[in-house]
């Protein structure tokens, strides 16, 4: 999602036009005491497009001068963001701060925008043009109190902004697409007998070509789910060498083929390396997860104790996935099956508006602030969920960020926000 920073001094009218182009929809978020928020990021609409909107505040003049400080702003806000829109009171005209700003402005390759603001009435229009000597273009007349224009200002920032990239795992139509892993022998073949017996729906086969694999739809639960690649389950000859290598690459073109995988693991026995290995296809491919305990019907008093530590161990990279313990054999807990897919997919499928988003982010920076790095302290800037499927979170930042720090933040976002059942991914942009 492209990113727009507002820029402007005090009182040219920058939170009023900021409301005007977020249509009010997101108001501007309450102030938490003690916590300063220099910059706060919504999500805007306009034209059937989406942007994010960074409101640059704190143009105080701190000890460096107005000028400085602005020009500092305006550094950061052009460093960080796709376009910058500059906010000038045109009821003032240019002042010295703006001529200071626009300067570093004009330096950026990025695309900027000239707002003349508190164009309430056609006699100011006149004195608009004179703002052509900021060298930024064409100024903009608008009057955000009223309205003014604004629309043809969006229409303006919209071309300046590059298109969002398309979002990742495409557009889900028709039933959701399951990935039945595990090693051989979990009992993957009798799972999915289970299943289909027991809802006693096997709608039918989906038939691909010779090439394509075969899926299967099996009613869970009152609905349709698309099993794909079934006919990778059947046994079929053991093509001696090699055939570990082509059952993992069947894993992994079901895995790529899904939303959601259910990674089956044996409940009687220790985890073991293959089984990680598929774990790892799937978080790395970016799918929903849930983890089903087959064979519980063998699970004794002493495997459940042995168990514990071993999935403390063993699912270190997947603490997140939905679980369910199942026997495909008794069909014990067979229907928690499809609950835990609907979860998983739900975490999927949910983003967090950039106001909250930063709400949240900015009290939890200011509680516990990203190690200092080379004498140097990096500062969060703002965060904007860029994508789902799976969720994925951009921190634009002014410096590394150490891979501890960024699991701390995915860790307090999911106790914030949940996300059971779903990898949710944390990049950084650096802006130095
Ligand atoms: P696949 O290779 O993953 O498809 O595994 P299969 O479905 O062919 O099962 C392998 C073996 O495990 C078969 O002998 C199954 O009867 C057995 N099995 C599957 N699920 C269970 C279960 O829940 N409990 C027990 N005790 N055995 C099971």
């Amino acid at each position: 999602q492209p990113v727009l920073a507002v820029v402007g001094r005090p009182n040219v009218g920058k939170s009023t036009l900021v409301n005007r182009i977020l249509g009010r929809r997101e108001a501007v978020v309450q102030d938490v005491p003690g916590v300063t928020r220099d910059r706060v990021a919504y999500d805007a609409y306009w034209g059937g497009r989406k942007f994010t909107l960074v409101d640059t505040g704190g143009w105080e003049p701190d000890a460096t001068g107005l000028q400085a400080s602005v020009a500092a702003q305006a550094e950061l806000a052009m460093q960080t963001a796709d376009a910058v829109l500059l906010v000038i009171d045109a009821t003032v005209g240019a002042t010295a701060t703006d001529e200071a700003v626009s300067k570093v402005l004009r330096r950026s390759k990025k695309p900027v925008l000239l707002a003349a603001n508190k164009v309430d009435d056609d006699r100011l229009l006149a004195d608009t043009a004179s703002l052509w000597s900021l060298g930024l273009g064409e100024p903009h007349p608008v009057s955000a109190l009223h309205g003014r224009s604004s629309g043809d200002l969006l229409d303006a920032i919209l071309k300046a902004l590059p298109e969002a990239p398309r979002e990742g795992g495409g557009v889900s139509t028709g039933p959701r697409r399951v990935a039945l892993v595990g090693k051989p022998n979990v009992g993957k073949s009798s799972l999915l007998n289970k299943l289909s017996g027991e809802e006693r729906s096997v709608v039918d086969s989906v038939a691909g070509t010779t090439v394509d694999p075969v899926d299967s739809l099996v009613e869970l639960d009152g609905e349709t789910w698309r099993f794909v690649d079934t006919a990778g389950l059947r046994k079929r000859v053991n093509f001696a060498a090699g055939a570990e290598y082509y059952a993992s690459l069947r894993t992994k073109t079901a895995i790529d083929a899904a939303e959601v995988a259910i990674v089956l693991l044996d409940a009687a026995e220790p985890i073991s390396e293959q089984d990680l290995r598929v774990l790892t296809m799937v978080v790395e491919a970016g799918r929903a997860c849930v983890l089903a305990f087959n064979k519980w019907d063998l699970v004794d008093e002493d495997r459940r104790h042995a168990m514990v530590r071993e999935l403390e161990r063993g699912l270190v990279r997947v603490p997140w996935a939905e679980k369910v313990n199942v026997s495909a054999l008794t069909g014990r807990s067979v229907r928690k099956i499809a609950p835990a897919l609907r979860t998983a997919l739900a975490s999927w499928d949910q983003r967090v508006p950039t106001g909250q988003l930063n709400a949240w982010l900015s009290d939890l920076i200011a509680a516990t602030p990203p190690p200092v790095r080379g004498g140097k302290q990096p500062k969060v800037l703002f965060a904007t969920q860029a994508g789902i499927r799976p969720p994925t979170l951009v921190l634009f930042t002014t410096g590394f960020l150490e891979a501890g720090y960024r699991r701390f933040i995915e860790r307090k976002f999911r106790e914030q926000f949940g996300f059971a059942g779903s990898p949710v991914r944390v990049n950084v942009r650096v802006r130095e």
